[in-house]
């Protein structure tokens, strides 16, 4: 019998599986993937990302590989707004470190293999979970194809179904939670109006190692370094989504709003996608838990979703290990259904949180036909950027509240 089956070998699930093996615990954790994705996604690392990676060794190697962003700066359509420090966000990490999810997936998954070699199994999709009151029952088949056809969602033939005994069930399957729906779990939320391009190119700017925003009346346009002399440029988009987006298209509106250069036949990733924000129900439900995107999703506007995913899974991994032990014989104290309850409640909180804060940030940057508007807006982040006013900004951009 496992002690603990993830659902779902993302950032999340690999980072549980992970605190969990180094804890001596017998754990799988079952990804319907085949290979591992190659889209770089997700970039920011925040200083309690790094903080929870120190536990499993990897912040050295997280930090070599990233680029430490320690300054903001927005610039207006008159020129520059303010800037801010971000050292505010504590003593040990005053910086958000920027590294592809697809190297960070890299260096967690490395890490599971060496705590607990075979605990990661590639091409098995979890089917069922059954919670039996002792245990969970798991169907899984063996995937023996994988088309990723999106950057989300793999379709597959099926191979052998076979039936597995956990203690416990974490799902870690993303958005699209099979195991959550299943299980009957609302999630509740909407899709936001707003529509973004995305793109990775060579760093053409003058800009270093520093975050800068744009504040256009067409809408916002952000760009942040990347490792390799890289910069990740992200624009509103203010019509629907195109079926196939081109750098070109993102080039464009990066010259017409911020009057940069970028070369659009260097692009190296390039994705269009709509946002949304989405809250489960529960996280806690009998012997299934729920965490990283499976229990909230916030908008990647502000980039807050996966670090938010990995606080579940070190705030989740010592009631499991108390749970297990207890069940197993080796502790008396279990957890008790009030410790459960704080868990959800506190992690749902937190995910609120992030949701308005993205929110704020995605206000800030809608496009406006009206020059009062912009000239408010950039006089109201005047204000917000001052000295005086930047501790409280740094905090909230380093998710300091967590
Ligand atoms: C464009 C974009 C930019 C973003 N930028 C940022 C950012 O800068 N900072 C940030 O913090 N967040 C950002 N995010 C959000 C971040 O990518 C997600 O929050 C993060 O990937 C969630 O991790 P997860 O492990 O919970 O889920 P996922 O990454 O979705 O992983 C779930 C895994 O489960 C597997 N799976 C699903 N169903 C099954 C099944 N039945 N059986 C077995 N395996 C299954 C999937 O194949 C997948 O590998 C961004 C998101 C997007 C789309």
């Amino acid at each position: 019998m496992l002690d603990v089956l993830i659902v779902g070998g993302g950032p999340v699930g690999t980072f549980l599986g992970a605190l969990l093996a180094q804890y001596g615990l017998k754990v799988q954790v079952c990804e319907q993937r085949t290979a591992p994705r190659n889209h770089s996604r997700a970039i920011g690392l925040h200083p309690p990302a790094l903080r929870a990676f120190e536990t499993l060794g990897l912040t050295p190697h997280i930090l070599a590989a990233g680029v430490s962003i320690r300054r903001g700066l927005v610039i207006g359509e008159r020129g520059v707004v303010g800037e801010l420090s971000l050292q505010g966000g504590g003593a040990d990490y005053p910086f958000i470190v920027s590294l592809p999810q697809v190297q960070t997936e890299r260096l967690l998954q490395a890490r599971l293999c060496d705590l607990q070699p075979d605990s990661l199994v590639r091409g098995c999709e979890v089917l069922h979970v059954r919670d039996l009151g002792t245990h969970c029952q798991v169907t899984t088949r063996q995937v023996t194809t994988d088309q990723v056809n999106t950057d989300q969602v793999a379709t597959h033939q099926g191979g052998p179904v076979s039936t597995l005994s956990a203690r416990f069930v974490v799902a870690a399957d993303g958005l699209r939670s099979v195991t959550r729906q299943q299980a009957g779990i609302s999630f509740v939320g909407a899709p936001y109006p707003d529509h973004y391009l995305m793109g990775d190119f060579p760093d053409t700017t003058p800009f270093g190692d520093e975050a800068v925003i744009f504040i256009h009346s067409g809408g916002v346009v952000e760009c942040f370094p990347l490792p390799g002399h890289k910069r990740r440029w992200v624009a509103y988009w203010p019509f629907a989504l195109p079926a196939s987006p081109s750098a070109q298209h993102l080039t464009q509106i990066i010259r017409a709003r911020t009057g940069l250069p970028v070369p659009a036949d260097e692009c190296q990733m390039l994705s269009a996608f709509g946002v949304q924000h989405f809250r489960a129900a529960q996280m806690v439900a009998g012997r299934l838990l729920l965490i990283g995107d499976a229990a909230h999703v916030v908008s990647p506007i502000g980039g807050q979703g996966m670090t938010l995913g990995w606080l579940d899974a070190q705030a989740l991994a010592p009631l499991l290990l108390r749970a297990c032990h207890h069940q197993a014989g080796l502790s008396a104290r279990g957890v008790s259904q009030q410790e459960w309850r704080t868990f959800e409640r506190r992690r749902l909180r937190a995910s609120t949180v992030a949701t308005r804060q993205a929110e704020l940030n995605m206000q800030a940057g809608r496009p406006t036909s009206k020059a009062s508007t912009q000239r408010g807006r950039e006089a109201l982040l005047a204000g917000l950027l001052h000295p005086a006013a930047q501790p409280l900004l740094a905090a909230a951009f380093t998710m300091k509240w967590l």
